[in-house]
């Protein structure tokens, strides 16, 4: 007998019939004799719905109402669920974030995890009752306060259940197969992975991967989870988010083999560009021009510093950020253009930026002259260069993004023999 986790994203429960579907699912886990805890989403769009219905009423909501009514999506599904269960003989129990024990920060809208106690959800269990707890939600001791996770954030729900229970996996269902080497949606021949390790998982996620949510991810590899991404609609295996070192008797043999060089392809059409032109070539200047950055709030990727023309004694500064901060960013940098003394600003939303991420590189040369061999042949230029130790990323003209990925794909051998499934969904 296992502890198993299931986190069923929006998509796995949109209506009656898929909640009923995802019901049965649940009870087939139980009867094979394994304790069950689900954390769920919110049913389809529900979360947009009540976000738009906010803005409606409030030109900005108040945090902490709007909190109170996004967690209500999930109290929805998770009643329902455990009713469908019911129907089908089984005795399941619902429970809230705070109920559950999901004990988080004050921060509304974008609460961390600080402890899990989960007691309530232990007791249920121990009784003989498969446990549902609504994701994506918590609690603040200290304002005695409904939190919110962040978009996405019931995949962070079930894999922070799974660490405090102990479980022995954390299944996240979605309308995905699992991880693919690629978004299938870009590069039709991407294949799905049978295992990726938690590192590469987290540079995936990190760089445009949209299956899992990189705060879960990051949980899963500090607790040392075992997550199992896999689709809703099909009952085959999907992919193993494990490293190396780690065994588990549920993870078949052949899917701890794989070690491939490059383990995929990330694409990434949410960043823009912002150059800072004419910046002094003197100490204390990149400092100056990031702190103003931070303060506004944006979220800094990609910094490439030109050299400095030697007659002017200039350069020029650029980075990249998520497009919804530019403007914070620019607003706050022409404010201090006289103290920084820099000459002009250039802001560029068209975009893309390419990740090739693998373990295997720490060990293999050449992946770098690949990736920039494959690009010249697509006649690709490329603007901007970063890496870390199992990463190489580039960013290219945004029109030039979804040609360079399937170049690429190819180039590292990673293309599969035919086409694979897209089903209609978004990856959730
Ligand atoms: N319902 C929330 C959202 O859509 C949380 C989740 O789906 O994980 O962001
Ligand atoms: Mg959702």
């Amino acid at each position: 007998m296992a502890l198993i986790v299931q986190k069923y994203g929006g998509s796995s429960v949109a209506d009656a019939e898929s909640i009923k579907r995802v019901a049965k699912r649940i009870v087939d886990t139980r009867r094979a004799g394994h304790e069950v805890v689900v954390a769920v989403s919110a049913m389809g769009d529900t979360t947009d719905e009540l976000l738009d219905l906010a803005g409606q009423v409030a030109p900005i909501p108040a945090p902490r109402e709007l909190d109170m009514l996004l967690s209500s999506g999930e109290r929805i599904s998770m009643a329902l669920l455990a009713m469908a269960i019911h129907s089908m003989g089984f005795e399941a129990r619902s429970f809230t974030g705070s109920q559950a024990g999901m004990i988080t920060d004050a921060t509304h809208g974008a609460a961390r995890i600080v402890d899990v106690t989960p007691v309530r959800l232990r007791e249920a269990l121990d009784e003989g009752a498969i446990v549902i707890v609504a994701g994506f939600q918590g609690f603040n001791r200290d304002t005695r306060d409904i939190t919110t996770l962040g978009r996405g954030g019931s995949d962070t729900t079930a894999v922070a259940l799974a660490a405090a229970l102990n479980a022995d996996v954390c299944e996240i269902y979605s309308d995905v197969d699992g991880i693919f080497t690629a978004d299938p949606r870009v590069v039709p021949l991407a294949r799905k992975l049978d295992r990726v390790g938690s590192e590469e998982m987290l540079e995936l996620a990190a760089n445009g991967a949209k299956v899992l949510y990189i705060r879960a991810v990051e949980y899963a590899r500090r607790h040392g989870v075992l997550i199992h991404a896999r689709s809703t609609f099909s009952s085959g295996e999907g992919t193993w988010v494990l490293d190396a070192s780690k065994k588990s008797p549920l993870v078949p043999e052949g899917a701890t083999m794989e070690e491939p060089i490059v383990a995929g392809v990330a694409t990434d059409l949410s960043q823009a560009k912002i150059t800072v032109i004419g910046v002094p070539d003197v100490p204390g200047k990149a400092a100056d021009i990031f702190k103003i950055v931070a303060k506004s709030g944006a979220n800094v990727d990609m910094i490439v510093q030109n050299v400095s023309a030697a007659a002017t004694g200039r350069t020029d500064i650029s980075f990249t950020l998520p497009k919804a901060d530019a403007t914070a960013a620019l607003k706050a940098l022409a404010g201090e253009q006289g103290e920084v003394g820099f000459a002009s600003l250039v802001h560029d939303d068209q975009i893309g930026k390419l990740s090739v991420v693998g373990a295997g590189m720490r060990t293999h040369s050449g992946v770098s002259a690949t990736l920039f061999e494959a690009l010249s042949m697509a006649g690709v230029n490329i603007e901007m260069i970063s890496t870390s130790e199992i990463r190489i990323s580039v960013v290219v003209r945004g029109v030039d993004l979804a040609e360079a990925a399937r170049l690429v794909h190819t180039a590292y051998g990673l293309d599969g023999d035919a086409e694979a499934t897209v089903h209609a969904g978004t990856g959730r």
